[in-house]
C-alpha cells in the first residue's frame, strides 16, 4: 500500500517537509557569534548564534546548496524532514528554523552546549575521559535513539563519535544525535546500497556493496561503544585501503588492555556488535536489553545490604602516562 508510506525521492529521500523556509535574511532575527566555529563539514558550517526575540541559544548550519557543481537542495529537504520526523526523540537534536538564502540554507538547530563525545573520546586528560558508567549512559541514549530511528525506517548511516553531542560536557549530560546528511528512508521494494560514511565506522556490506539496513548502524553502534571506552579506534589502518583490510577482515583486537579493565558485559557487547552478517548483529532494541547496560540500580531494597555497594569500582590506574593515547586521527 503504497499510500501508507511516506513520500520518498529517487534513493531514500523524503521530500516533503512541514517547517516553512524563511526567505528573510538571517541577520535580521540573529546574530552570529563571533569567532570560532563549532563545526565543520565538507559543504557545511556551524555557527553560534543568539536569537534576536528571545535570547536563546541555537546553533545555525550553514549548508552550501551548490556542491561539486550540483544542486543538492533536495538532500538539504530530507535532512530537514528528517529532523522533523525525530522531533519526538530526546536524543535527536531539535530543529528550530530554517532559512533560505541564495546559495545557501541554514538550519537553525537545538544548541548542544557540551560538544562532540569525539573530544572526550581521545582526550589525554584523565578527568576528561568517560568512565564505564558514563559510556553505559551514553550509550543507552544513543541505542534509544537508533531504535526510534529504525521504528521509523530512518538509517543514520553516519554515527560517528563527531556526531553525537552533549547538552553539556561538565557535568555530563545527555547525547543528542546530529548530522543526518547521509541518513536515508529505507524501502520495502528498494535495496540501498553503498552510501558511504567515514571509513574507520562503515560497516563491511557497504564495503562489499551489499544491500544497507538498519543493522549497518548498528556496526557504527559497535564501533562508537569500542571507541568510547578504549579511546581505541578499532579499524583504523594507517590508511583508508588498510582501514577498509581491517574491517572487511574484521581485524579487530580484544585484548587491548583497556578493554580487559572493563566489566566484561562490555566486551560481549560490543562482540554482538561488529559481526560480518548484518543479520547477526543484534538490533538497537536488543542492545537496551543487553545485562551490560542494565541498570545496577535501582535495587532490591531488602537484599541491598547484602550487595556491594555501586559506587565507582574502578582502581586507580598504575601508570596514567601508559598507552592509552588514542589511536584516532
Ligand atoms: P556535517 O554534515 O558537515 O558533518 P554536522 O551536522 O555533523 O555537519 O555538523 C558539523 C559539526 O558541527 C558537528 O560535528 C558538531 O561539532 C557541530 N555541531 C553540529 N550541530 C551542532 C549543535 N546543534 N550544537 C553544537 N554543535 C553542533
Ligand atoms: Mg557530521
Amino acid at each position: 500500500s503504497r499510500a501508507a508510506e511516506p513520500s520518498r525521492g529517487p534513493c531514500g529521500l523524503l521530500s516533503e517537509i512541514r517547517t516553512s523556509i524563511s526567505k528573510e535574511p538571517f541577520t535580521d532575527h540573529y546574530t552570529v557569534i563571533p569567532g570560532r566555529e563549532l563545526g565543520r563539514g565538507k559543504f557545511a558550517v556551524v555557527r553560534k548564534c543568539v536569537e534576536k526575540c528571545s535570547g536563546h541559544e541555537y546553533a545555525a548550519k550553514f549548508m552550501r546548496k551548490r556542491r561539486k557543481g550540483q544542486d543538492c537542495r533536495v538532500e538539504i529537504i530530507h535532512e530537514i524532514a528528517v529532523l522533523e520526523l525525530a522531533t519526538a526523540s530526546p536524543r535527536v537534536v531539535n530543529l528550530h528554523q530554517v532559512y533560505e538564502m541564495a546559495s545557501e540554507m541554514v538550519l537553525v538547530l537545538e544548541f548542544a552546549a557540551g560538544g562532540e563525545i569525539f573530544n572526550q573520546c581521545v582526550s589525554d586528560d584523565k578527568e576528561e575521559v568517560f568512565s564505564e558508567e558514563d559510556v553505559k549512559r551514553l550509550m543507552r541514549q544513543i541505542l534509544e535513539g537508533v531504535s526510534f530511528l529504525h521504528q521509523n525506517n530512518v538509517v543514520h548511516l553516519d554515527l560517528k563519535p563527531q556526531n553525537i553531542l552533549l547538552t553539556s560536557s561538565s557535568p555530563l549530560g545527555e547525547i543528542k544525535i546530529v548530522d543526518f546528511g547521509l541518513s536515508r528512508v529505507l524501502s520495502s521494494h528498494r535495496e540501498l546500497r553503498e552510501i558511504m560514511g567515514t571509513p574507520e565506522y562503515v560497516a563491511p556490506e557497504v564495503l562489499n556493496y551489499e544491500p544497507i539496513s538498519t543493522a549497518t548502524d548498528m556496526w557504527s553502534a559497535g564501533v562508537l561503544a569500542y571507541v568510547m571506552l578504549t579511546g581505541i579506534s578499532p579499524f583504523l589502518g594507517e590508511n583508508k585501503q588498510e582501514t577498509f583490510l581491517n574491517i572487511s577482515q574484521l581485524n579487530v583486537s580484544y585484548s587491548e588492555e583497556e578493554l580487559q579493565q572493563l566489566d566484561r558485559g562490555a566486551l560481549s557487547f560490543i562482540q554482538t556488535l561488529l559481526l560480518k552478517q548484518p543479520r547477526d548483529r543484534a538490533t538497537a532494541e536488543q542492545c537496551l536489553k543487553h545485562p551490560w547496560l542494565q541498570f545496577s540500580e535501582p535495587r532490591d531494597p531488602l537484599t541491598a545490604e547484602d550487595t556491594p555497594p555501586v559506587e565507582d569500582q574502578e582502581a586507580p590506574s598504575a601508570d596514567s602516562t601508559s598507552s592509552t593515547s588514542p589511536h584516532l586521527p
